[in-house]
């Protein structure tokens, strides 16, 4: 089932805040043909204590979003300032008080023909959905590696988060559930182990926190990057970025996704082989309960990470 859009909830669209259903695109728009759109995925958190919606790292989602736009030759007239002030106010305008969803999407706006970057113009557009947990977290994900390789940063550059690239998650996911499986793994084109459809992997061998490294044709993510930190700095586990072999998933104690989406979700099988006691391991629980207590501003020291929106 599609996402079901609040009638009449305001969007950012060419330049400006107007309903969602004025919100629309012409099927010759280069980034519908081509793939040339660039976003992020962004949670907010409610906050019962607060009556607040809490946004999760949203200086580095805009950061990756710049950043990225380099790649892609796209130049648009809003600074980073301006794009998380659209974000909060997006939220703001939806009037949801509950865990939401924010994409701004940075897309070659032109009607031309051409599979080109330079010179093709670009917009950005934001809106915010509802959503709670996008997969299971408790009981542990049952996954498989797909036969689908994860593209490559010399192909589709997987450190970006293109529209385009997310057919490569599509083939992947779609196969993994058709299967039977929560969701799947891809290994890159020379077998290591890349990430998961949408989020990244972390492994746990003997006590240590192994996470592919950031030039493994990954999507450098957010999540990722929080977990090693307070991993290190807060549970003091070794953490190492390192190429993972397949097999290694098969015979570690831990295998845990992480990702705006997933959040922090445990994987209880992998290839239908029970991964340590077949249920969340005990440093994926952990990190779990730190995550959780730190997006919903409970930790004074991470505070900084949670923007407010009221
Ligand atoms: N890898 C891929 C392919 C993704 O789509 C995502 C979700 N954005 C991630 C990893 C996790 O990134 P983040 O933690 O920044 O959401």
């Amino acid at each position: 089932m599609g996402i079901q859009m609040e009638p009449g909830s305001a969007v950012f669209f060419e330049g400006q805040y107007v309903p969602t259903e004025q919100a629309k695109i012409s099927i010759m728009t280069h980034a519908f043909n081509y793939g040339t759109g660039l976003f992020e995925g962004i949670r907010g958190y409610y906050t019962k204590d607060e009556d607040n919606i809490l946004v999760f790292r949203l200086k580095e989602h805009v950061d990756r979003l710049v950043r990225n736009c380099n790649v892609m030759c796209m130049d648009i007239p809003q600074s980073r300032e301006e794009i998380e002030n659209i974000c909060i106010e997006v939220i703001r305008r939806s009037g949801f008080k509950e865990g939401v969803y924010i994409r701004p999407i940075v897309y070659k706006d032109e009607l031309s023909l051409g599979p080109k970057l330079s010179g093709v113009h670009s917009s950005l557009c934001c809106y915010v959905i509802k959503l709670g947990d996008y997969c299971d977290i408790s009981t542990g994900l049952d996954v498989a590696v797909t036969s689908w390789r994860r593209l490559s940063d010399n192909a589709i550059p997987s450190r970006v988060k293109s529209t385009g690239s997310y057919v490569n998650s599509a083939l992947a996911s779609s196969e993994a559930k058709d299967a039977g499986f929560d969701e799947a793994i891809f290994l890159r084109e020379d077998g290591s182990v890349a990430e998961g459809s949408a989020m990244n992997l972390f492994i746990v061998m003997d006590g240590k926190l192994i996470t592919s490294p950031v030039t493994a044709d990954i999507l450098v993510g957010i999540t990722r990057n929080t977990i090693l930190e307070l991993a290190a700095k807060e549970l003091g586990i070794e953490v190492v970025e390192r190429p993972i072999a397949r097999t290694e998933l098969y015979v570690c104690d831990e295998v845990f996704f992480t990702g705006t989406g997933a959040q922090v979700a445990p994987v209880r099988s992998v290839d239908r082989r029970i991964v340590g006691q077949g249920e969340p391991g005990p440093i994926a629980k952990q990190l779990q309960s730190l995550y959780f207590d730190v997006v919903q501003g409970k930790v004074a020291k991470y505070r900084h990470w949670c923007t407010p929106v009221f």
